[in-house]
């Protein structure tokens, strides 16, 4: 098999403080076989390509644990979960993990969507048919009455084809995590809490401890990874006890839970571009700054800040995600602000962020799919940056410094057309944003006091 060697003036392997110079890749069967100085590489053979990377900062793909890669940039609950079919949402995932490529992401962890679609996805992409990030794939979210994914009245329950699955007893759960299994998935989400509090405003958890427990063990039983949603201390700390590989968020958790958290091994991922996207570009006439979402959210950054810090000080790992997938956090826009946060809300040198970035999610990848390093033995997906990101983390989200994608030593193009998304997605039938009475119809100029008297 013919090797590629990839020059590199500048290398960050994802897994050290600072970046390397005159280095020099060589891969094989899209696999690192050296990493090391030009100086004492293996000699280039007759015919074998020589890649030059000239003054790029050369480093892993990036890796987002938290994308939705079915729902379609949506602005709604109902647009993720009525209006389109999951065959479409399925197509829909495929055109846009091209965003997601062209941002520099060369992996993505799916956390929760209907049925097969991000399974779909994943296996077309890796039988080869379409050419597209490594994924690992979910399906349906479980839940309970107290979590995030039951959004519908309880008359409204949960059909097949919803993005959330109410699994409200043991019997439920134990089923629903042995058909995922079946189907294929590579990791669960538990949505272990939701909109519901104590009358001191504490988020109360949607599952017992012991629930918890039982469902984590069983899922780790059967080979797959576990990710849970969770924002309160009591979710944050039944989700750590159980061992769970990632916790989303954890912006509430005290000492207790840091403690439990190192005790298993768990990561976080903060996940904080979705509240910093809508605290910051949520206009005041949509319905998210009218519902008081937004201000909510500026709340838990405050919060979330001070005890995420006291985190990443006592030694827990942090993983980036970015939420996307919904309408403030469009594919391929925003992955790389994670990044940003963690260095400016956070605290974490440019280095500790980029290996969360990397290496670290790397962990919620598949077994199968080493990746996140440049590493002997790891799968060769990395991108060329123009500028280093040691210096500044934010040109990570500028288009035109991501100068080549590489997935398996091969460059990647990724096709970005323009689309309309009014065809992709928003299919909702609200039809009016507020109440027009004869008032307000003066009050806008559109009728006059004096028709008003006259009726
Ligand atoms: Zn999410």
């Amino acid at each position: 098999m013919a090797r590629t060697h990839v020059n590199c003036n500048t290398l960050f392997t994802g897994l050290e403080d600072t970046a390397r110079q005159h280095q020099r890749l060589i891969i094989e069967d899209g696999v690192f076989t050296y990493v090391g100085p030009q100086d004492s590489a293996p000699a280039i053979g007759a015919g074998e390509e020589v890649i030059d990377t000239g003054e790029h900062f050369v480093m892993p793909g990036l890796v987002d644990v938290h994308t939705h890669l079915v729902f379609g940039n949506a602005k709604s609950e109902e647009d993720i979960d009525l209006h389109v079919s999951p065959e479409f949402r399925a197509l829909r995932g495929l055109f846009f993990t091209q965003h997601v490529l062209a941002a520099g992401y060369t992996s993505v962890v799916v956390p929760g969507d209907a049925g097969q679609c991000s399974i779909s996805v994943r296996n077309a992409i890796n039988a080869g048919m379409f050419t597209g990030p490594r994924i690992a794939a979910s399906s349906n979210v479980i839940s309970n009455r107290q979590s995030l994914n039951d959004w519908f009245p309880s008359w409204v329950g949960t059909p097949e084809y919803f993005s959330g699955r109410l699994c409200a007893t043991r019997d439920e759960q134990i089923a629903e995590i042995r058909r995922q299994a079946k189907d294929g998935v590579d990791l669960m989400k538990i949505a272990m809490d939701g909109p519901h509090f104590r009358p001191n405003g504490e988020h109360i958890a949607a599952f017992t401890e012991d629930e918890t427990r039982f469902m984590v063990d069983e899922i780790h039983r059967l080979g797959k990874k576990v990710a849970v949603h969770a924002y309160g201390r009591e979710a944050v700390l039944y989700a750590a006890k159980a061992g769970v590989d990632v916790i989303f968020h954890a912006f509430f958790m005290d000492d207790e839970c840091i403690e439990a958290i190192l005790k298993s091994g768990s990561h976080v991922a903060p996940t904080f571009t979705m509240l910093a996207n809508n605290t910051e570009f949520a206009e005041p006439y949509e319905a998210s700054t009218k519902s008081g979402y937004a201000s909510m959210q500026r709340r838990v950054i405050e919060a979330g800040c001070r005890n995420l810090k006291k985190a990443f000080a006592a030694g827990v790992p942090f993983m980036t995600g970015s939420d996307s997938g919904f309408a403030i956090t469009p594919y391929g826009e925003w992955h790389a602000r994670e990044i940003e946060i963690l260095v400016d809300w956070l605290g974490l040198s440019p280095a500790q962020a980029l290996r969360a970035a990397t290496s670290v999610s790397a962990k919620m990848m598949p077994a199968t799919q080493r990746v996140g390093a440049l590493e002997v033995g790891r799968r060769a997906d990395f991108i060329r940056v123009d500028g280093s990101p040691l210096d500044n983390v934010a040109i990570l989200q500028e288009r035109q410094r991501i100068c080549g994608v590489y997935l398996g030593g091969r460059r990647i193009e990724a096709q970005v057309p323009g689309y309309d998304p009014n065809r992709v997605s928003d299919f909702n039938t609200v039809k009016w944003s507020e109440l027009h009475t004869r008032q307000r119809a003066v009050e806008m100029g559109k009728r006059t006091l004096s028709t008003l008297n006259r009726q």
